[in-house]
């Protein structure tokens, strides 16, 4: 399968890793929309949030336990933002279900 994030996940494509264990992988976004801004993935293939099923969804509770376990280690106490892109207008164009985590800014609401 040809998907940039499960070559970041096994290892293949290089990535400025945060958090690592067995299930989740966290990296430095590439083009960052924020001071701090963090992609957390499932290695786990999924290739969307509109692909989250109860097959699956035991993933996504692990991804927001790592969520929370980095941003305790990186300080973000005065606020975090966590984004999940799902589809053409949503805005994905990694076709790997990931989410990003923004901080240190202001980051404003609605988004637009
Ligand atoms: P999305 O547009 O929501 O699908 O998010 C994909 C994110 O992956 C974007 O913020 C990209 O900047 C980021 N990205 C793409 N390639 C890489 C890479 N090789 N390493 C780190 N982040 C990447």
């Amino acid at each position: 399968m040809d998907c940039l994030f499960c070559g970041i996940a096994a290892g293949e494509i290089p990535s400025k890793k945060v958090f690592e264990d067995e299930k989740v992988l966290a990296f430095y976004d590439i083009d960052p929309k924020a001071p701090v801004h963090i992609v957390v993935i499932p290695k786990k293939h999924i290739a969307s949030a509109a692909e989250i099923t109860a097959d699956n969804s035991g993933e996504v509770a692990h991804i927001y336990e790592a969520i929370a376990r980095i941003a305790e280690e990186l300080k973000l106490e005065k606020g975090f933002r966590v984004v999940t892109n799902c589809g053409e207008e949503g805005g994905q164009s990694v076709g790997h279900l990931h989410f990003h985590l923004l901080a240190g800014r202001n980051l404003g609401w609605p988004p637009g």
